[in-house]
């Protein structure tokens, strides 16, 4: 297998320009036009079949070689988010009010670094599909993509994934098998009471004293009721009511985001919450709307993928810049609903823990900026990873 590691690095110049030009025309979900369409004439210009409008703005780009029967798949996401750059980088978005605050510029400029040098160099046998997601910040495009035909039309044997990660020294790679990011889902309750005079409390039914305390009643649902061995989190991140002292409002609203890691704990914490939110609201004599959404499901690295991957990342970059087991995270990721279809493996490469200026600032961060000695690393992990994965 030719690792070609140090030769990436003196030639990923063109695609550190290309990173920060995408960095200065970010995107939101699913109106990624210009990157979609720069990232297909690239494919085009090194050979690739493109096949575009995949949950609208999304695209594969296939390269077969031999006989080989193996089918592979590699995903980069391309979304921006609405957030105002403040990083002071001399690539900084030229539109207002978005910017590339998860790195997503930089998934995108490895996975097209590795396609170049697949395209040109590669050894290897087999279907490789490139997989440009949109959408992946809220907009579930890993879902529209696959509603489109994305496997039908693409079938793939395993499918691999990587994150930028700030806090991890540059370059490091984490592994982790099983459970490895939360699930996400959204609540709205709506507390419906009877309005009156703050004077005259006992002839009005007040929201306000519900909702206090159906949000101190929730902390019980992580506390009581999930199993101490595993992870919940029950957040109330609004909490809207009344706007006068001497009036007793007659609604009140809640905002809330639950996460588990466990698709058994995500049931329970759904039912409990639900059924916590309705008693409460009537012990206090007034009712209870809940609007119930999901968002991304668990993400689960399979056994056997994340040992291969493990593999190809020991080869690269040697065991003191390689974590096995990773811890899990409570974040989400839609690259979950793919792993739900097909087999195979998310992993995080460390984008700096110097300062803020060397890849630490966190991620959706106004002052983040994605890692570009990243480049290097990334797309020869791609490379080393497609000739491991399809090798003759
Ligand atoms: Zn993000
Ligand atoms: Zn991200």
């Amino acid at each position: 297998m030719t690792y070609l590691r140090d030769a990436l690095t003196d030639r990923v110049g063109e695609f550190i320009q290309l990173r920060r030009d995408i960095h200065r025309h970010p995107e939101l979900a699913f109106q990624e036009h210009r990157t979609s369409d720069l990232v297909a004439a690239k494919l085009e210009s090194w050979g690739y079949e493109v096949n575009r409008g995949l949950g609208r703005t999304g695209l594969v780009g296939t390269l077969k070689r031999g006989q080989g029967k193996r089918r592979l798949g590699l995903r980069a996401d391309m979304d921006a988010l609405p957030i105002q750059e403040a990083s002071g980088v001399e690539w900084a978005s030229t539109h207002k009010g978005l910017m590339h605050a998860c790195g997503h510029d930089g998934h995108t400029a490895m996975l097209l670094a590795a396609a170049k040098v697949i395209a040109q160099e590669a050894t290897f046998d087999g279907t490789l599909n490139l997989i440009f997601q949109p959408a992946e910040e809220g907009g579930g495009g890993a879902v529209r993509m696959m509603e489109d035909g994305l496997f039908t039309q693409h079938p793939c044997d395993a499918i691999f994934a990587m994150h930028n990660m700030p806090g991890v020294p540059q370059g490091h790679l984490v592994f982790r098998e099983g459970a490895s990011m939360a699930s996400s889902d959204y609540a709205t309750i709506r507390i419906h009471g009877t309005g009156g005079h703050g004077a005259m409390p006992h002839r009005a039914a007040d929201p306000v004293v519900a909702a206090s305390s159906i949000v101190m009643a929730l902390q019980t649902v992580v506390s009581r009721n999930v199993d101490p061995l595993h992870t919940a989190v029950v957040t109330v991140g609004a909490l809207q009511a009344g706007q006068a002292n001497n009036v007793i409002p007659a609604t009140a609203t809640l905002e809330l985001s639950v996460r588990a890691l466990d698709p058994q704990v995500r049931r329970l914490l759904e039912q409990r919450i639900k059924a916590l939110v309705t008693a409460q609201a009537e012990s206090y004599g007034v009712r209870a709307e809940i609007e119930w959404r999901q968002g991304y499901c668990v993400l689960i690295n399979g056994p056997a993928e994340t040992d291969f991957a493990r593999q190809v990342g020991l080869k690269l970059v040697g065991a003191e810049r390689v974590t096995l087991q990773g811890p899990a995270l409570t974040g989400s990721e839609d690259f979950a609903f793919m792993l739900e279809k097909v087999p195979g493996s998310y992993l995080l490469i460390g984008n700096g823990d110097e300062d803020a200026t060397a890849g630490a600032c966190m991620v959706h961060n106004p002052g983040y900026d994605f890692n570009d000695r990243n480049i290097a690393v990334g797309a020869s992990y791609w490379v080393a990873l497609v000739e491991e994965f399809l090798s003759p």
